[in-house]
């Protein structure tokens, strides 16, 4: 189809609807439906094929957006996901994960509603799917270097994937029972079904990818025995460990968690699996979800799936811009307001709110949180100051509080302290610009190098760390640096 310039003035964004709230409450299979490939490549006429495309650049792979948004309104799927996938290992799950830091860079986002890329990311892929071009590729030859890559989150997988393609022998080791990290026991399921994770993961083991679930490198299987072993080890290992609110009086109370003790027992319940332990049930409760981000937005999802009687989310920032602010000029990904699906499935939502303390009721069962509303006031300094408003306390009914206020960094675990590698200042893992840790021969990458993050930068991350250890290898690299 010739290209038509005004196409994005004639044609509006359409973005894919939502199965109905009363529906997907009551199950826990995707919330978004799948855009018809017609309709995609509609979407990506409006594409403006923009000499310098700045979502080319926000997007931290560096996905070939223009390129294949006019190889889509060709109808010509097959070029485009020639092109997807020459940069992206997992565009199944940033076409269904990513905030997309592409769209607030896309040009016609200035005066316009962006380009519905990561929706037309996806349509490429499930289309390479189903159409099975999606072929697994055998090294044509090994180079006979071993390499170990622990953890098997997005960072882990896209480094092995990357590595195997150089001809190098990989060996992805996980100490939880399945592939994936984050992406299959932290992201739910209605946002991310997990088949689509299997299916990639069937497509790597052709390719020559070695998986070794359970096993807990450190604990189980001792870091000098692989470091033997190996030419080269990456750390993949996440950063998991939760922030707290230990100093707030009555934490120890039952009916307390940490988000992510909630929803990886959510996905082992979704997944069929057994609950070990205590199983944390909502199921008519008053629900508090500390923590306005998208971790908090899961447990709210999961909440309310799980028959909460009422959830309420609170964050201690204040309410985020619906527009972008003075400071944060296009095209820079903004910090604006989200609602997200979750969202509109029920649940009431509090800004500057500080938890004071958690009161219990006699069998020692959190009952009620004591709260203040807090105003920001930013200092000489430039920094943010809170302050708490007088007489503004309040009481909030709950039955079960998920903590949701982020992660401060890698587990401290026997990994890193029989490594005795060199942590930053922030406790991840340090590197060099070669993502090379100070121990030799061992790399790191995603978000045990960079602190919690995104699916898309673990994926960059992971790539990178792979084509750093290919030239620590090899003198050089076959692959590309990003
Ligand atoms: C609830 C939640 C929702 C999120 N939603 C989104 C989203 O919608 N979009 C988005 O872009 N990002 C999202 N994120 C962030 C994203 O999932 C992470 O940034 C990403 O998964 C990080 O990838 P990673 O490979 O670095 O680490 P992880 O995914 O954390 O994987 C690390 C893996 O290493 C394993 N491991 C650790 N230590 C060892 C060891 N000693 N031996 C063997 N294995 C080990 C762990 O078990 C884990 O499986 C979300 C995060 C959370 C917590
Ligand atoms: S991976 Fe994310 S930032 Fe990159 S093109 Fe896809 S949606 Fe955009």
């Amino acid at each position: 189809m010739a290209k038509d310039p005004k196409a994005f003035l004639k044609i509006s964004r359409k973005d894919s609807p939502y199965r109905p709230v009363e529906e997907r409450i009551k199950d826990y299979k995707e919330v978004a439906v799948l855009k018809g490939i017609a309709e995609t490549e509609q979407q990506a006429r409006r594409c403006m094929d923009c000499g310098t495309p700045f979502c080319h650049w926000a997007c931290p792979i560096g996905n070939y957006i223009p390129e294949w948004n006019d190889f889509l309104k060709d109808s010509n799927e097959a070029e485009a996901f020639v092109l997807l996938n020459a940069t992206n290992n997992l565009p199944e799950v940033t076409g269904r994960v990513c905030p997309a830091l592409c769209e607030s860079g896309c040009v016609l986002g200035v005066n316009d509603d962006p380009v519905t890329i990561r929706e037309n990311e996806l349509s490429i892929i499930e289309y390479a799917f189903e159409k099975g071009l999606v072929k697994p590729q055998k090294p044509k030859k090994r180079t006979g270097k071993k390499i170990a890559v622990i953890g098997s989150g997005p960072a882990g997988l896209a480094c092995a994937a990357q590595l195997n393609k150089a001809g190098h022998s990989v060996v992805v080791y996980e100490r939880d029972d399945e592939i994936g990290g984050l992406i299959r026991y932290g992201i739910p399921d209605f946002k991310l079904k997990k088949g689509v994770l299997d299916r990639r993961i069937e497509v790597w083991k052709k390719e020559g990818i070695k998986f070794e679930t359970e096993h807990n490198i450190g604990e189980d299987v001792k870091v000098e025995g692989l470091l033997k072993k190996f030419d080269a080890i990456v750390l993949a290992g996440g950063a998991k460990q939760p922030r707290d609110l230990s100093s707030t009086p009555g934490r120890g109370l039952k009916g307390i968690y940490f988000a992510m003790e909630y929803l990886s027992q959510r996905n082992r319940e979704v997944a069929g699996k057994e609950i070990t332990g205590e199983k944390i049930d909502a199921k008519g409760r008053d629900v508090v979800v500390i923590g306005g981000g998208d971790t908090g937005s899961d447990c709210v999802g999961s909440a309310n799936r799980q028959g909460a009687r009422q959830v309420i989310q609170i964050e201690v920032l204040p309410k985020p811009p619906q527009e972008r602010p003075e400071d944060q000029p296009w095209p820079v990904y903004p910090r604006l307001l989200k609602t997200t699906s979750s969202h509109k499935e029920g649940c009431e939502r509090m800004w500057s709110v500080l938890t004071k303390e958690f009161v219990g009721d006699d069998a020692g069962r959190v009952k009620v949180l004591r709260c203040v509303k807090v105003e920001w006031e930013k200092g000489p300094d430039g920094r943010w100051n809170m302050k708490e408003i007088a007489g503004s306390e309040f009481e909030i009914k709950a039955g079960l509080v998920l903590l949701a206020i982020g992660f401060i960094g890698p587990e401290k675990s026997r990994l890193l302290n029989d490594l005795n590698v060199k942590l930053d200042s922030r406790g991840n893992v340090e590197t060099d610009e070669n993502y090379q840790t100070s121990v030799e021969k061992v790399f790191a990458a995603g978000d045990m190098r960079r602190g919690q993050s995104l699916v898309v930068w673990a994926i960059s991350e992971g790539r990178r760390a792979a084509y750093a250890v290919d030239r620590y290898l090899m003198g050089e690299s076959v692959l590309p640096k990003i």
